[in-house]
């Protein structure tokens, strides 16, 4: 990251840094289990098209994005590897065959939808991939459907089970191992019970990147990845083996000197007891620095020494403490970077790196380096 002054808010993303969180992940998989990015959410808050390009070129096998749109807008950017549409709503149906997406089937009923819509656009055999619920009790069918599914896929030849999948509610967390490896077994059960009902065993995969590093047993034919990609697992230990791939800086836009009394910002929300100097920043609520940042909580990094945001954060703007830094207009600003990273930034309030990137709006500038 160029060390001379930036010019406006900026999130730098590091090709180098992904593609060693890649090498780290592909590393702990046998040579031929199967590799999937999760790209979801802007490649959470990254930037997905660039990021797919890249992750292309190093080889991943798959893709996965949260809605149909996502899915179109890497096919517009020229990925042309496999790409999973993990939560799809059925008015989409015919957009994923137009653009040779896959999607998740979770329920009798998008998959009868599903079958309808293929059935209609001719399609024979195309790639679909089911989701079962193994106990996080969010999306996908029961062991019990399974006779059902089978029945249904049997009255059809436009659609073809790619995948049998499922997730895992807390492999970070290994004081609940004994509850994965229950979500483990059950998923071994139905692929057999599915297997004993189709006569076939499709792809399997259950496995996020905390999974991949705690559970390698239960890798199956492939693993899908997000977190980790983009530098970070779930915890201290987890987090060690990955390189945070953003950098978010911004700069001074003004500086303010407060006398004891003088309020800063909406709502009057700070109130000055002493002399204080204030460095308003131009990045705010509505580019991901969430309200509850402000009042103290969250802090930003000026020439080295923390500044906190007092005060109410604004849509655009938030207002740091520095009176005790020597700093002036147009000086940079780390809102986070590798030391300083987006966990740390969200742990002062208490939220996670997923939530922290995936906010970073779109209307900050991405530079690629
Ligand atoms: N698989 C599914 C179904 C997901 O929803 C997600 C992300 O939430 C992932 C895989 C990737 O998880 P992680 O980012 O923890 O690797």
């Amino acid at each position: 990251i160029p060390n001379n002054k930036i010019r406006e808010t900026t999130l730098f993303i590091d090709f180098n840094a992904l593609q060693h969180n890649y090498s780290y992940l592909k590393s702990k998989l046998q040579p031929n289990t199967k590799f999937l990015a999760v790209v979801k959410a802007f490649a959470y808050g990254n930037d997905a098209q660039a990021v797919a390009k890249k992750l292309q070129t190093l080889g991943v096998d798959y893709f996965a994005v949260a809605y149909t749109s996502e899915g179109v807008a890497l096919r517009d950017a020229g990925i042309t590897k496999p790409i999973l549409v993990l939560h799809p709503q059925s008015v989409n149906f015919k957009t994923i065959i137009q653009h040779s997406l896959e999607p998740s089937l979770y329920s009798d009923f998008v998959l009868n939808e599903f079958i309808q819509v293929a059935t209609q656009l001719n399609q024979s055999n195309y790639p679909i991939h089911l989701k079962f619920n193994t106990g996080l009790n969010r999306l996908g069918f029961n062991i019990e459907n399974v006779t059902k599914i089978a029945s249904i896929l049997k009255t059809s030849n436009a659609v073809k089970t790619v995948s049998l999948f499922s997730h895992l509610a807390a492999s970070e967390d290994l004081n609940e191992k004994a509850f994965t490896l229950s979500q483990i077994n059950s998923f071994n059960n139905i692929c057999s019970t599915f297997k004993n009902k189709t006569g076939y065993m499709p792809w399997r995969h259950i496995c996020n990147t905390s999974g991949i590093l705690n559970y390698p047993e239960a890798h199956f034919d492939m693993v899908r990845s997000g977190i980790g990609l983009y530098g970070f697992g779930n915890s201290t230990k987890e987090n060690k083996h990955f390189l945070p791939i953003g950098t978010l800086k911004t700069l001074i836009s003004q500086i303010h000197t407060l006398k004891p009394g003088e309020s800063l910002g909406y709502n009057r929300g700070y109130i000055a007891q002493k002399t204080t100097k204030t460095a308003t920043l131009p990045i705010g609520h509505a580019d991901g620095i969430g309200r509850q940042h402000g009042h103290g909580k969250g802090y930003a990094l000026i020439n080295g020494k923390r500044a906190y945001i007092i005060g109410n954060v604004c849509m655009d703007m938030i207002m740091v403490d520095v009176t005790h830094i020597d700093c002036q207009e147009g000086d940079s600003v780390i809102l986070f970077d590798k030391n300083y990273t987006a966990e740390d930034f969200g742990l002062t309030t208490e939220t996670i790196s997923y939530e922290v990137i995936t906010n970073i709006s779109k209307r900050i500038k991405r530079v690629f380096i």
